[in-house]
């Protein structure tokens, strides 16, 4: 066994180094955070190759006294903390003393710096750690950091960085991170010579939310604001109309400072609970400011998770700060025509999921609620009552059991659920016996407010996931048992799956039973799902199981996920011709759902158009 013996200091600083600086990204926050230490107000960052061959950031802050120019680069030497319980009081973004230190062991660092003080600036150079004396140069106010070939000594580390495109991809996601959590800041980012952003100082985040995200993804964001015990929370959350198939764009900063964490992403995903297609995520940008000693940030080598010395409550806050918002907004979908009438319109590409219009969020009309506007109204002018398609004809050719039922939910099942009696609603309608069915797939109904559109699968969808939900809740899902078992064979891995889910199933009204190799026993079904095609409907469970395979989602996520599943193979479908009865029986469960202007995953169900805009279209007023 070899004997122990203490490092040398430059080996110390390359195992730093390989903590917190993996690749150039790394190294550009962490000048980044040193320019707004120093209190800069203006940062420019110019990268040469994705950050391999050149990072340099000047800033115009305080500097660093040509006696300390030394210590800057020396590890474990830094002019942000000086005692232990400095450690919890954090208001810097750096502490440990060794970004510098790091960069300079594995890179040619140059660092030149300039106080209000000094008649001129002093410059520093150092190579693989090798240090060179300072010595005097011109320089503006403020500190210049220019470090090249990366990783030069270190032949494996940069071999393992990637293309050029990758690596500028992460240094523009850094930059991103720092521009959005300090507005004010003046920040310019060039490429191989090219300005990629230039950004004056802005007022607020969302500013640069706009230049990072583009406006169509800002309009439908939702301001969101609360303050409990010291701590504020605040930011923009999206509309659940736009939802991201990854975390990506879930930005959580804390007091300045981009951070993850995962009891934060819960909360934010239990906020949308039910408001969101499965497997998407919603967008947010959240900002919390509390205490210094409420926070350890001393966990991570690179900060970018921390320790809160009370999670549950910031779970908590996070929480019922999105669902108080989200009760408070009315989420239907509402047409806003502008005063003068729309022109007309370019291409009827929106889809209503993007007609949302937060119109006591921002105030003025948006140009993708003109569009929308403009599109609908197109929509509407083409209304001509359908004839019933191809009825006659089917029934000719002896095709009659094969042609869709006009509604696989008879209309006395779609009313069957609750006893309730309907809350009054502001948009009430007024005869339900005028609704119109438009493209088998649209309900038009005249309200006391003025017209709405709803979809009727959304709707239907909606109304059942509902009372599926309650009925599992309260253990009361009424199951049909099969007087024949119905053998569903499945891949080993499904039929594995569904029977480690039985309980799980059972609760959802179904009965699967062990049947031989593959193969599983359908016994029962919930009587909501009669008119299903059960195997299907089996298989695609099984599916849905497996693909959450090792995700292992919690056992509330998994059952959502399976009422929605089931919610959408029940409800009627677009295309579907319905009865004036079966209209009916839909319109009036609308009013038993809380929630009824999103379907389980997001869309709008209904879209309204008030009396007073349609008269404001036509001339009517004024
Ligand atoms: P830390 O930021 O953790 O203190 P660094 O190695 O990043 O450690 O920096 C070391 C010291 O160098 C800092 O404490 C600071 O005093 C000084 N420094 C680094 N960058 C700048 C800058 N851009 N402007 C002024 N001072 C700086
Ligand atoms: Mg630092």
């Amino acid at each position: 066994m070899s004997r122990i013996q203490a490092l040398p200091p430059s080996l110390v600083n390359q195992i730093a180094a390989g903590e917190v600086i993996e690749r150039p990204a790394n190294a550009v926050k962490e000048l980044l955070e040193n320019s707004i230490d120093a209190l800069a107000t203006r940062i420019e960052v110019d990268i040469a190759a994705g950050g391999s061959e050149l990072i340099r950031i000047v800033d115009d802050g305080e500097g660093i006294h040509p006696d300390d120019l030394v210590l800057a680069v020396t590890s474990h030497a830094t002019s942000k903390i000086a005692a232990a319980a400095d450690l919890f009081d954090i208001r810097s973004f750096g502490f440990r003393g060794e970004a510098l230190a790091s960069i300079a062991e594995v890179s040619r660092l140059r660092l030149r710096s300039r106080t209000a003080d000094q008649p001129h600036g002093w410059e520093l150079e150092v190579t693989h750690g090798r240090l060179s004396p300072p010595v005097e140069c011109g320089c503006p106010y403020g500190t210049t950091i220019e470090i090249r070939n990366l990783f030069e000594n270190i032949p494996v580390r940069r071999k393992f960085l990637k293309s050029v495109a990758t690596e500028f991809g992460q240094i523009t996601e850094q930059f991103t991170r720092v521009a959005i959590a300090h507005p004010r800041l003046h920040l310019v980012l060039k490429h191989n010579d090219r300005v990629v952003y230039q950004l004056p100082p802005a007022d607020r985040p969302l500013d640069r939310l706009q230049t990072f995200f583009g406006q169509e993804l800002t309009d439908q964001l939702i301001a969101v604001e609360s303050a409990h015990a010291g701590i504020r929370l605040w930011g923009y959350v999206g509309h659940p109309s736009v939802s991201k198939a990854t975390r990506k764009q879930q930005y959580l900063f804390l007091n300045g400072r981009w951070i993850q964490d995962r009891t934060l992403q819960h909360a934010l995903t239990e906020a949308y609970r039910g408001l969101l297609m499965v497997g998407r995520q919603p967008v947010a940008f959240l900002f919390l400011e509390l205490p210094t000693d409420q926070v350890d940030v001393n966990v991570h080598p690179t900060k970018t998770e921390v320790r809160f010395r009370d999670a549950q409550q910031l779970y908590r806050q996070l929480l019922s700060t999105l669902r108080t918002k989200f009760l408070s907004l009315d989420l239907q979908s509402r047409l806003t025509i502008p005063a003068t009438p729309a022109t007309p319109l370019m291409a009827p590409t929106l889809q209503p999921a993007l007609a949302f219009a937060p119109a006591r969020i921002t105030e003025p009309v948006r140009p993708v609620e003109q569009d929308f506007a403009a599109w609908a109204k197109d929509r509407l002018a083409q209304w001509t009552p359908d004839q019933p398609p191809q009825l006659e004809h089917a029934a000719d050719i002896g095709l009659e059991d094969e042609k869709p039922a006009p509604a696989e939910v008879p209309p006395n099942e779609i009313a069957a659920a609750t006893e309730n009696t309907p809350p009054p609603s502001a948009a009430e309608p007024l005869d339900a016996s005028r609704a119109l069915q438009i493209h088998d797939c649209y309900i038009v109904l005249e309200t006391s407010e003025g017209m709405t559109v709803i979809d009727q699968h959304a709707l239907h969808e909606r109304i059942l996931y509902e009372q599926f939900r309650a009925r599992v809740l309260a253990g009361a899902v009424e199951s049909q048992r099969l007087l024949m078992p119905v053998p569903i064979e499945l891949a080993a891995k499904e039929s594995a799956l569904l029977l480690e889910h039985a309980e799980l199933l059972n609760q959802l009204g179904f009965g699967v039973e062990e049947f031989g190799k593959d193969t599983v026993l359908l016994t029962k079904h919930p009587v909501l799902l009669r008119r299903v095609e059960l195997p299907e409907l089996v298989r695609d469970l099984a599916e849905r199981l497996e693909s959450n395979g090792t995700a292992s989602p919690t056992r509330r996520d998994l059952l959502d996920e399976l009422l929605h599943m089931m919610s959408c193979k029940a409800a009627v479908k677009a295309g579907q011709r319905l009865s004036p009865e079966e209209i009916d029986a839909l319109l009036q469960q609308r009013h038993l759902i809380d929630d009824a202007h999103h379907c389980p995953h997001g869309r709008p169900t209904a879209l309204t158009l008030s009396r007073a805009e349609l008269d404001r279209q036509f001339g009517r007023l004024g």
